[in-house]
């Protein structure tokens, strides 16, 4: 009953040529993968040139961090309503890349996952533990943590209208992709701690994997009870891979 979503998280690459090609070449593997939900997460920048070439196609597209503020003295700064007038339906909010290079607390994590709601956009909710806390047990725990700051302040309801990405830090970038039992283990502990605050949210939020996907790896985790879709960083660079990848969530 929950739709499979595979979301493209480009991070800081590609050249407007590069977009273009990208983009294109997921017309096709989109339009394919009935039931399956794509989207591509470009650098800001190219927000437009992804508008224009989406039109009229199944790939939804977000952005991959935005600032709290709908506008104002925040030099450097996009706001939710901005991303909003260029067609986003997503933000990625707490990516471990953000948390760890640009301070982002779970205080922080939850403001913008605030803002990103209240400009109608869907948070993309990341989560995830280091390779010390993985080694130490406490992954469960980090989790937990994570969600509870964003419960706190918005509510377990706000969980209606936004998607959970698990990413262990310990396997993105790394080419270490947990095992489908590992992750599948992490993400019914997820669900299992939403429905401790309401069962209804916790059975129907999209709850996606990240952290070295391939196209050979996808359907085994895609394939697990509670593992929704995915998070795709690097292989979503590379088309014939995501194609793989959107393949193995049907
Ligand atoms: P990766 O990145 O697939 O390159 O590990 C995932 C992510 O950071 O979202």
């Amino acid at each position: 009953m929950r739709q499979p979503l595979v979301m493209g998280n480009w991070k800081l690459n590609g050249t407007k040529a590069s977009v273009e090609a990208l983009v294109k070449a997921l017309i096709e593997p989109a339009a394919k993968a009935e039931g399956v939900e794509v989207a591509v997460c470009p650098p800001v920048i190219f927000l437009g040139l992804v508008e224009k070439l989406a039109e009229g196609s199944r790939i939804q597209y977000g952005a991959q961090n935005a600032d709290v503020h709908t506008s104002g003295a925040f030099t450097g700064e996009n706001s939710p309503v901005m991303l909003k007038e260029f067609g986003c339906k997503y933000a990625l909010v707490g990516h471990s890349e953000r948390r760890t290079l640009h301070a982002e607390t779970d205080a922080v994590v939850a403001a913008k996952y605030e803002a990103i709601q209240a400009a109608d956009l869907v948070p993309v909710l990341c989560i995830g533990e280091t390779l010390a806390q993985f080694e130490a047990g406490t992954t469960n725990q980090v989790v937990e943590e994570q969600l509870k700051a964003v419960i706190d302040r918005c509510g377990i309801a706000s969980f209606a209208k936004a998607v959970v990405a698990y990413e262990p830090v310990w396997a993105i970038g790394t080419g270490k992709t947990a095992t489908p039992e590992i992750a599948q283990a992490v993400h019914a502990h997820i669900r299992g701690y939403l429905a401790g605050f309401d069962a209804d949210v916790a059975a129907k939020v999209q709850i996606l994997y990240g952290g070295s996907v391939t196209g050979a790896s996808a359907a085994n985790l895609f394939g697990q009870p509670d593992i929704d879709g995915g998070l795709v960083g690097g292989a979503s660079l590379k088309p014939d891979d995501f194609a793989q990848i959107i393949a193995g969530a049907k």
